[in-house]
């Protein structure tokens, strides 16, 4: 099957959205423009929720039906490159390489839609809004049945490895973050009198020394758990018992039962140390993404598509990334594989990871993105399901 991907319209839509980038549940010039191309191109679209797009390209036969994901937002923080199509809109960058996955994912859908008469089954492309502001867009998009048919789901992510080099997680490729502030209630009293209080800063060091028994306890020794208590703040004078101290916690973890294990210890340790010394707490928590796993099938048929875009020496099996990403939402839906792009490293030029205001990607790697993209369509569709 001879195909290619229109480089200079992809290269021409990353320069126009990386231009206005528009923060988390705000794309509506990016989703207008991806909607007015999906229907140029001649698919199906659907407006979910305001800023999101789904584009469905029914092949010439029936068949199975994949799911290509790309997320559009862009990040609060002012722009440091010297781009000549650097972010116009003070304050807003995209930083992450959102504007990069849109535009790949028009390419391979102009490509797809070109061999429609070639193609045994559906190809959904889902243009996502807000994957950087929990709870994020994606859990949105699901609940709005954009998975209803789908059968598989498959989204890149650019980082900052070697241009147009393509790394896949076996299992975990993201983590579960949750965090927030534990506030532990002593009673102050005059330093002098120590009887006559409860001492939070003796209860938090207790605390803080009970949960580093959470992971090398709890967890079993091969998998990856990290529990990181971020601040502690109680009192202020030399001579004063304070009434309470505020610790802030990140726990991170790489499944599901890992993910409620962890917080069941915290919890536990928390409540054991505070009830042996009169002290009482509360937590405030807030839920990051749960931890996207790759299905075992989805990644390797992933890997061959990504040779056969690519060739085989740009492709590899790599460790998955400690940051968390909400197309967990999709793939604990259905079998599903996150892929990571290299967009360039320090050796290239580009020594800035995702979220620094001087991340920047090579433009080749847009094109090894796309025909990436187009390859899991055509491998899946042709597989016999
Ligand atoms: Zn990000
Ligand atoms: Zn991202």
């Amino acid at each position: 099957m001879e195909w290619n991907i229109d480089e200079v319209s992809l290269i021409g839509w990353r320069r126009d959205i990386h231009a206005h980038p528009e923060l988390s549940f705000q794309e509506k010039r990016t989703s207008n423009l991806v909607a007015g191309l999906l229907k140029d191109f001649g698919l199906e679209v659907d407006r979910p929720t305001a800023t999101s797009v789904v584009g469905t390209l029914r092949g010439a036969r029936s068949g199975r039906n994949i799911a290509l994901r790309a997320d559009m937002d862009a990040l609060p923080m002012q722009e440091e490159t010297d781009e000549l199509f650097r972010s116009q809109i003070p304050g807003v960058m995209h930083a992450c390489g959102h504007d990069a996955h849109t535009a790949m994912l028009l390419a391979a859908a102009k490509t797809l839609a070109g061999l429609r008469d070639q193609l045994a089954g559906t190809v959904t492309f889902i243009f996502q809004h807000a994957e950087e502001l929990p709870p994020g867009g994606a859990v949105e998009l699901v609940s709005c049945g954009v998975l209803d048919s789908v059968d598989a789901v498959f989204g890149l992510h650019v980082m900052n490895q070697k241009a147009g080099t393509v790394s896949i997680a076996r299992g975990a490729a993201s983590t579960a973050v949750d965090g927030g502030f534990l506030t532990i209630q002593g009673k102050g009293s005059h330093g002098s009198m120590p009887q006559d209080g409860v001492d939070p800063i003796v209860v938090g060091a207790e605390v803080i020394g009970a949960l580093q028994t959470v992971v090398s306890r709890s967890i079993a020794p091969d998998r990856f758990a990290v529990v990181t208590v971020g601040s502690f703040n109680s009192g202020a004078a030399p001579n004063v018992i304070p009434d309470t101290a505020r610790l802030g916690l990140s726990l991170r973890t790489a499944n599901a039962a890992d993910r409620k294990t962890v917080q069941r210890r915290v919890e536990e340790l928390v409540a054991g140390v505070c009830a042996g010394h009169g002290a009482s707490y509360e937590f405030e928590w807030q839920a990051g993404y749960d931890a996207v796993v790759n299905d075992d099938a989805a990644a390797q048929l992933a890997f061959k598509a990504a040779a056969t875009a690519l060739g085989e020496e740009q492709v590899s099996w790599g460790p998955g990334t400690g940051a968390s990403e909400d197309f967990s939402a999709y793939s604990s839906r259905v079998p599903g594989c996150f892929l990571f792009l290299g967009g360039g490293d320090a050796s290239e030029g580009l020594p800035f990871q995702n979220h620094h205001p001087k991340f920047n990607i090579l433009e080749s790697s847009l094109t090894a993105g796309a025909r990436v993209e187009v390859q899991l369509a055509l491998d899946f569709l042709n597989e016999p399901g």
